[in-house]
């Protein structure tokens, strides 16, 4: 995947188009998405789009999505890269079903689930060297506190409220650029059940919260971060009398990948305080990746808007510089949705 231009940008956009679920079904829907054969190109009555990937319906097979637009990033994250998955859409296009974190029937065809497999795979095959040790971090906002189970705002960026009793996760930036969260649960995990059990605990966490806020999941942000730390001991250093003068010669690397469920795109225009703090994230996350996806505008240096929003702010160092960002735009293929699907399909464009 290391060859060709389009490698060189650092936003990559697929489509995710979900088949007609049964209730559209009832509802006589017809299908109004249209993919051209052979291209990553959709169709949406008189509008055309291309895009890096497109999946499900006629498009590629949705199976193919992880291994090309998620594996690399795995891969990238054993050599120090940060990356960052965002699924966008309005509510009900896919985005839980896609990331896989909804622990209903199919998950685990999902993307974090498959993140999960193929990272504690590689983990056991040990890669670099015997003596290297991993540790492997798991940090959910909140969502791992048992205090905040059923409260506002378990890991939910935009709504700017804070839970009761608990200080407010704050996001901080180190001097050499490393995106910090103050106050937010970070978990140590060493096996695969132990992470996903955090992904379950946070994913129940986020349900328990919808009941109670009326749909919570539509409304915020869900962000679930793996931080992979690499300490591999060296060889220790001796010098011309073979006496050992550095026997702690240790090389650090340290990467996190976002893993994003991002609120229903539909909040984007709604009006009220709400609806207006929900279009600052989504805008401002649509505002970094167009700046960060345009080549020119990139090279000339231009400023990159990341303080606009708390999720754009969160996600400033795995957005851009070194990190690869893929955008899957779920969309549903039903033609009651023509309008949202048109709005998802236009946002998705901007960010190429
Ligand atoms: P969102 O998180 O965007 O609100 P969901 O992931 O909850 O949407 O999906 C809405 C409904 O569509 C769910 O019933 C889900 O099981 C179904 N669904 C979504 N994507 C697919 C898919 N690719 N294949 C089959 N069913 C899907
Ligand atoms: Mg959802």
């Amino acid at each position: 995947m290391e060859n060709g231009s389009s490698e060189d940008c650092c936003v990559k956009v697929a489509v995710h188009i979900r088949p007609l679920i049964a209730d559209e079904r009832l509802h006589s829907c017809k299908d109004c998405v249209i993919v051209v054969p052979g291209k990553p190109q959709v169709q949406l009555g008189s509008h055309s789009f291309t895009f890096d990937y497109v999946y499900g319906s006629t498009g590629s097979p949705s199976s193919a999505m992880f291994e090309e637009c998620v594996a690399p990033l795995v891969d990238g994250l054993f050599q120090g890269y940060n990356a960052t998955v965002l699924a966008y859409g309005q509510t009900g296009s896919g985005k839980t079903y896609t990331m896989g974190t909804g622990f209903r029937e199919g998950y685990q065809s999902g993307i974090i689930p498959q993140v999960m497999n193929i990272l504690f795979d590689k983990l056991k095959i040990g890669g670099i060297k015997l003596n290297s040790r991993y540790i492997l971090k798991e940090e959910v906002r909140d969502l791992l506190d048992q205090s905040s189970v059923g409260k506002a705002d378990a890991f939910n960026i935009p709504a700017g409220k804070t839970i009761p009793g608990k200080p407010p996760v704050q996001i901080r930036e180190t001097s050499n650029g490393v995106i910090t969260l103050a106050g937010s649960t970070e978990v140590d995990v060493r096996t695969q059940n132990e992470m996903a059990s955090c992904l379950e605990q946070g994913s129940l966490n986020r349900a328990t919260g919808s009941t109670n806020m009326n749909n919570q999941s539509s409304r915020s942000h869900a962000i679930f971060t793996i931080t992979l730390e690499q300490i591999r001991k060296l060889a220790p250093v001796f010098n011309a009398d073979g006496e050992t003068i550095d026997e702690m010669n240790e090389d650090y690397l340290c990467a996190k990948l976002h893993l994003v469920d991002l609120a229903g795109s539909e909040r984007a225009k709604r009006t009220g305080s709400d609806g207006l703090r929900f279009k600052e994230g989504l805008l401002a996350l649509g505002n970094v990746i167009s700046a960060l996806g345009d080549e020119k505008k990139r090279k000339e240096g231009i400023h990159v808007p990341y303080r606009d929003s708390k999720l754009t702010r969160l996600l400033q160092d795995s957005l851009g510089g070194n990190s690869r960002t893929v955008m899957i735009a779920c969309i549903s293929p039903a033609d009651i949705n023509e309008e949202e699907t048109l709005n998802t399909l236009k946002y998705a464009n901007r960010a190429r």
